[in-house]
């Protein structure tokens, strides 16, 4: 039985998770790790960037550890054998609804951050965005030419109560073990998708979660306040469109994208699916430059939230803390350490 299956994927993936391993070696030395190809890599083995037996594992696993997938080279392959889509397949077979995408300051890089300091010291919040419905997943959708020329383009955002629900859920629970605190953010004023949001959310809150703190926001004034005072924010709920370009702009705040862990949570019990947020970076691939701790802190992610090791979770968290306060800095953080330094770095602080 697999505890954590890693996925390296392509470009920098295999670089950033190796390194995430052997932190996991040394602080959960008794875990079942299995490795397996996917993405481009799978693609080229397999003729497909998820084969049946890997989507299998994932699911048996207790947590999924994936390194990045896609580069150019599998550009010119069938729109649905692209690494891409195997992560859309990967996401939507494990049934991993809720995204979970930290935007944290760490006190060492606080100086570094492309914001003034005071907005962004001590910054700590949490994306929850919904990730299997929504626009993006909607239908009907295509694209048809019109008969008096030019075309028409239709995409269609649907949500049901209980996919409004179910993500809710984890930003209040997730709140009540943090400040809590709920944003829930829609666009009630026009769209009818957003005001069930906001309906449904509402209701969850009043029967379940009162003790927590709920507030609507519109997704704009979302926006401008992440840009503005994004420390007034604990836990932020919101749908799929909205939910992928808040969080990128939330990551922006506290500078480099090789920061970064996320978490995609499914059903109580569920594995979880847990990656950097950076993507494959082909322009620094093979050169052992990449910075290893957004997997490193994706591993804590996990360690934490699917395979019951709080302990260890925080031991990692902590060592990354101590590294950078120690002056370990890859080069996205203006330093000179190579991908394994910095892994021999956050080891060293354990
Ligand atoms: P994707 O479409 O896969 O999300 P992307 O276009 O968002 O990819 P990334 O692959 O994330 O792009 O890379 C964006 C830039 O950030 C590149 O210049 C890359 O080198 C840099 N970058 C990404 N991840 C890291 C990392 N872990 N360490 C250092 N630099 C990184
Ligand atoms: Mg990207």
């Amino acid at each position: 039985m697999t505890d954590l299956l890693l996925l390296p994927g392509d470009g920098i993936g295999p670089e950033v998770t190796r390194q995430a391993r052997r932190v996991a070696e040394v602080v959960a030395p008794d875990l079942a790790i299995e490795e397996r190809l996917f993405g481009g890599c799978s693609y080229d083995e397999h003729g497909l960037p998820l084969t049946e037996e890997t989507l299998a594992a994932a699911k048996a696993a207790k947590a999924v550890l994936m390194g990045a997938v896609g580069g150019q080279k599998w550009a010119g392959a069938p729109r649905d054998k692209r690494p891409e889509a195997g992560l859309l397949n990967l996401r939507a077979g494990m049934e991993v609804f809720a995204n979970l995408r930290p935007a944290l300051c760490f006190e060492a890089l606080a100086d570094a951050s492309s914001l003034k300091r005071e907005l962004v010291q001590g910054l700590d919040f949490m994306i929850v965005r919904e990730l299997t419905g929504g626009i993006y997943f909607g239908s009907p959708r295509f694209i048809e030419e019109l008969p008096e020329g030019g075309k028409r383009a239709v995409d269609t955002q649907v949500y049901t109560t209980a996919e409004i629900e179910r993500v809710a859920r984890v930003a209040f629970e997730l709140a009540r073990g943090r400040r809590n605190k709920v944003h829930s953010a829609e666009k009630s004023n026009v769209m009818d998708s957003g005001l069930l949001w906001r309906e449904v959310v509402t209701d969850l809150h009043k029967r379940e979660y009162a003790d927590v703190e709920l507030e609507h926001i519109l997704a704009d004034n979302a926006a401008m306040q992440i840009v503005k005072n994004p420390k007034q924010f604990d836990v932020m709920v919101t749908d799929n469109l909205f939910g992928d370009i808040l969080s990128d702009a939330a990551a922006q705040l506290t500078g480099s994208l090789g920061m970064l862990p996320s978490a995609a949570l499914g059903a109580p019990g569920k594995p979880g699916l847990y990656e950097p947020i950076h993507g494959s970076a082909p322009d620094i691939a093979g050169q052992n430059l990449a910075n290893p701790l957004a997997a490193i802190l994706s591993l804590e992610m996990a360690l934490r939230w699917s395979l019951d090791r709080a302990e260890a979770a925080d031991k990692v968290y902590a060592a990354v803390v101590r590294a950078l306060e120690g002056g370990a800095r890859t080069r996205d953080l203006g330093g000179a350490l190579t991908t394994e330094q910095m892994g021999e770095a956050v080891l060293a602080a354990l």
